[in-house]
């Protein structure tokens, strides 16, 4: 008998009659003759709620009992989608992330997983049981209860469908499925079909904001089909799965926009062995996640850094630079806290060329300036002003198509210049 598991977001299990809807779904499937483990989010903006209250109390709580209050959004959600199984006539067994022996890392409130004894739900999925998962949370090998970072259900759902050797992981939620880029800001995006996990990948961490980071890199690595869908129709969604060969022939298969990120340029940086990782291992040791970096040497002696960070690691990020430029001997630093990133992605970019022409010449018509570009050999990313992100986001995402269903599946012509790696 196959598994599936379901993982229903905040939105989808809100109330009383959302609940009810989701648990006819769950039914659904279970009746249809498959195993299935269901996993929920905190009720609506549930989370949000706690937080606030938290901090109400305390504006720096402890984390430890952070993590035990937020896990409580979730351990609600297992107990109402129970009952609600329950009275449609199946049975069903609600279980935490402790009682399922989700494993974490001993940090209370971003914790990676590192482990789940799949025994007990394996035990009870063979007892006819629906069974019923809270996700975001764990323990740690001393029984202390951990939540694994915001919108880590997802995260959840697909380890779960991992070590289950589920057929497919679906989660369900209040879009129907991964845009060409986010329908708020580009009214005509289209749904994409399929998607590899690569793409998702980046347009996660670019900013779609769909599925959690986490979850994706787990999907990709123990290759688990996603399938994004909304809980409130019953169409197909979106199919995150491993690259095909006709995912190649489509070259951007999708565009994005990061906003609120700032921009920092270090003038005249020593330019000797070492610099780069003092300067980098002092923001990582503070926790400041560095997004795009470009060194250039262009004077003897002396080097110029630029990178990016989001705006909310921004002051701790000057500190550091603050203190290193005693030690080191740093020119000026240059801020800019108005920066926003446009993004095209595509695994057909590495066979393909004409993508970053393409890219430049839409902002230059556009009369948008380009502060940096940096590129991976499936992505094109460029640094623009935060004022102009959504037209260039509108502009970009027309000038390739992405509006219009297979638009961007390359000619045959074009096709003979496969092969060149890195075509761009
Ligand atoms: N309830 C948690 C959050 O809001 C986890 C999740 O929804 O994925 O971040
Ligand atoms: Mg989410």
């Amino acid at each position: 008998m196959s598994t599936i598991v379901m993982k229903f977001g905040g939105t989808s299990v809100a109330d009383a009659e959302r609940i009810a809807r989701a648990a006819r779904r769950v039914v659904k499937a279970k009746e249809s003759g498959q195993q299935v483990v269901v996993v929920v989010s905190a009720r609506g903006h549930r989370t949000d709620e706690l937080i606030a209250l938290a901090q109400e109390i305390s504006p720096k709580p402890p984390t430890r009992e952070l993590a035990v209050l937020l896990a409580t959004g979730e351990q609600e959600s297992i107990a109402l989608m129970a009952m609600a199984i329950h009275k449609l006539g199946h049975e069903a067994i609600s279980q935490t992330g402790g009682q399922i022996g989700l494993l974490s890392e001993a940090v209370y409130t971003k914790a990676r997983i590192k482990s789940i004894d799949a025994s007990r739900i394996t035990r009870e999925l063979n007892n006819g049981r629906i069974v019923i998962v809270a996700g975001f949370q764990g323990v740690t090998e001393s029984g202390e209860i951990t939540t694994l970072g915001r919108g880590a259900s997802d995260t959840t759902a697909v380890a779960l469908a991992a070590v289950l050797g589920a057929k497919v992981c679906e989660i369900y939620t209040d879009v129907d499925g991964v845009y060409t880029a986010d329908p708020r800001l580009v009214p005509d995006a289209r749904k994409i079909e399929q998607i590899s996990y690569e793409e998702m990948l980046e347009l996660a961490s670019l900013g779609a904001g769909v599925m959690h980071n986490r979850s994706i890199m787990l999907a990709m690595k123990y290759r688990v089909p996603v399938h994004v869908r909304s809980s409130f129709t019953d169409t197909t969604g979106t199919l995150i799965t491993k690259e095909n060969p006709m995912m190649e022939d489509i070259v951007v298969t999708g565009a994005s926009v990061a906003k609120n990120l700032a921009r920092l340029i270090l003038l005249d940086v020593p330019h000797k062995p070492g610099m780069a990782a003092r300067i980098f291992g002092a923001l990582a040791a503070r926790n400041v996640v560095v997004d795009d970096i470009v060194q250039s040497a262009f004077a003897a002696g002396s080097a110029n850094m630029t990178f990016t960070v989001s705006n909310e690691d921004l002051d701790t990020c000057q500190l550091v630079l603050e203190e290193l430029r005693k030690k080191i001997g740093l020119g000026e630093i240059v801020v800019d806290p108005t920066i926003a990133k446009v993004s095209v992605v595509g695994v057909g970019m590495r066979s393909h060329s004409g993508v970053a022409d393409k890219m430049f010449a839409t902002l230059a018509s556009e009369n948008i300036n380009i502060e940096m570009i940096t590129t991976s050999d499936i992505k094109i990313s460029t640094l623009i002003p935060q004022g102009e992100a959504d037209r260039a986001l509108r502009a970009v995402h027309a000038a390739f198509g992405l509006h219009k269903a297979g638009a961007t599946k390359t000619s045959k012509a074009r096709k003979s210049t496969r092969k060149t790696r890195k075509g761009k």
